[in-house]
């Protein structure tokens, strides 16, 4: 058989994996074994694309092979659940600037290359450049090296726009001649670099997973470009997989925030109180985590809706703690996980799943709300945004439109929390007001280990 025709059908099964792994990631259930098919789909490709070229000396590709996987386990092994989207801002960032070096070389090892070739190449360093500063800003901000506020200067949109029409030229000048115009390559790597963090030091900090999962998208753009460069089947269709799946991941967080990506990425969001609101009338009531005991140990039904209060507090092992003693007790326990809860995608799985609370007990904003009318409890652990009835009544509100767990239909509300604060949205929450609703003021850990002392006396 004709090897080329062998290769590409091994690099047809390879993309084959990487769907079937995507696929698979898409649910908690199931994402391990997604992980490792996607990594399988991987192997077989960079073998196959290993075979399939005369390689000179393998023994660099085997040192970087050693120092990469050492790097990675131990990074990986290391870092915390909660600082996953540091990581992932810092493995995107690489995934660019791979792509820049890929072009860059290319370039330099035979400047003698067609248009279309030096418009891959274009493509790849200056996607690869933006991808790569913006996610070191962007981790950066994360993992509060700098100041997540955003930060903004006068004529900033103008100036940005300038820089990336004075790139486009570059490229056109590039990929009109491009045996002469190593200058214009250079000056379009200088402002990819600087583009890039021009772009994220306007966003505020809290706002940075969802421009990590935009960033996701252009690295496999970047990654798509370069498999143009070096005409690679491969790294064309893993390139644009990531590339769409990060844009769908980046749609969907804004859709559960109500927000548009232009008001993600211009507006400095989270930066301070946002929009103006209805009047909120109701009182207040305050209970003991005593009091709240007698009626929790009575319930037949609890929903738990955890926010970013829940991370916050690390609570999230007592918890669990305490939800098994309510199940012991004869109580069904649920526990209800709104997409945006948190500060990244997914954050209060992975906080629960640290827990080891079973995936069975969890459900989704679609389905608790129609049964919401038939829990006994529903008891919110420092979530406020993605809880607050404003987003379904009060279209003048901030985030009106937002879809919500509508924690206030059910029988009794108890809200954990310290105080009457905002969250992330800045806005008051005409929740902790309604008549079914009582807050726990105090910190959710201590609140939780109060209940759950109450349930073992
Ligand atoms: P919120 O940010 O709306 O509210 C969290 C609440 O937790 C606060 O009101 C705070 O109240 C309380 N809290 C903080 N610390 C503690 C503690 N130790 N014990 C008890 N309570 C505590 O969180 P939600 O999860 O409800 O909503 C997430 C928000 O973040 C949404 O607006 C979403 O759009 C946004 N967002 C989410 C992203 C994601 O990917 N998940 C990404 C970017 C933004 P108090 O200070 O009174 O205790």
């Amino acid at each position: 058989m004709n090897f080329d025709i062998l290769i590409n059908a091994s690099y047809l099964i390879a993309s084959v994996l990487f769907i079937m792994g995507l696929k698979l990631l898409s649910s908690p259930k199931t994402a391990r074994k997604g992980n490792f098919i996607s990594a399988l789909g991987m192997f077989i490709a960079v073998v196959v694309t290993l075979l399939s070229k005369e390689i000179i000396d393998y023994k660099l590709i085997l040192a970087g092979l050693v120092v990469g996987s050492f790097i990675g386990v131990y990074s990986a092994k290391k870092v915390a659940m909660t600082s996953m989207p540091e990581m992932v801002a810092l493995l995107n960032g690489f995934g660019g600037l791979s792509s820049l070096l890929v072009g860059w070389s290319v370039y330099v090892a035979d400047p003698s290359i067609s248009i279309l070739s030096a418009i891959t190449i274009f493509l790849s360093v200056l996607i690869g450049g933006v991808t790569f500063t913006g996610s070191m800003v962007a981790w950066a901000k994360l993992s509060e090296k700098i100041s997540g506020r955003p930060l903004l200067f006068s004529g900033q949109k103008f100036f940005n726009f300038t820089l990336l029409s004075a790139m486009v030229i570059l490229g056109i000048l590039f990929s009109m001649n491009p045996t002469v115009s190593y200058s214009s390559l250079i000056g379009v790597i200088a402002g990819s670099l600087l583009l890039g963090i021009l772009l994220v030091i306007p966003i505020g900090g809290a706002d940075m997973p969802v421009v990590i999962s935009l960033l996701n998208s252009y690295s496999g753009i970047a990654a798509c470009a370069a498999g143009f460069v070096i005409a690679n089947n491969i790294l064309i269709v893993s390139g644009a997989l990531v590339g769409a799946s990060g844009i769908i991941l980046t749609s969907i967080m804004c859709k559960a925030m109500n927000r548009s990506l232009t008001n993600v990425l211009f507006s400095g969001f989270g930066s301070k109180a946002s929009g103006k609101q209805q009047e909120i009338l109701g009182e207040v009531k305050s209970l003991t985590s005593q009091d709240a005991y007698h009626v929790l140990e009575a319930a037949k039904s609890v929903l738990i809706v955890p926010g970013y209060g829940l991370a916050v507090a690390q609570a999230q092992h007592i918890v669990k703690e305490f939800s098994e003693l309510l199940e012991k007790n004869g109580t069904e326990v649920k526990y209800a996980i709104h997409s945006v809860a948190g500060r990244m995608p997914g954050h209060m799985n992975v906080l629960l799943a640290e827990a080891g609370v079973s995936y069975d007990l969890l459900a989704e904003t679609d389905d608790v709300n129609p049964i919401m009318n038939t829990v006994d409890v529903c008891l919110v652990i420092g979530a406020n945004d993605v809880v607050n009835p404003a987003a379904r009544d009060d279209d003048t509100s901030a985030i009106y439109g937002m879809p919500i767990i509508e924690a206030d239909k059910a029988k009794n509300v108890f809200i954990l929390k310290r105080s009457m604060g905002s969250g992330f949205a800045g806005i008051a929450n005409p929740l902790f007001f309604k008549e079914n609703s009582s807050m726990i003021f105090g910190d959710a850990k201590k609140t939780l280990q109060e209940l759950v002392a109450e349930f073992k006396s």
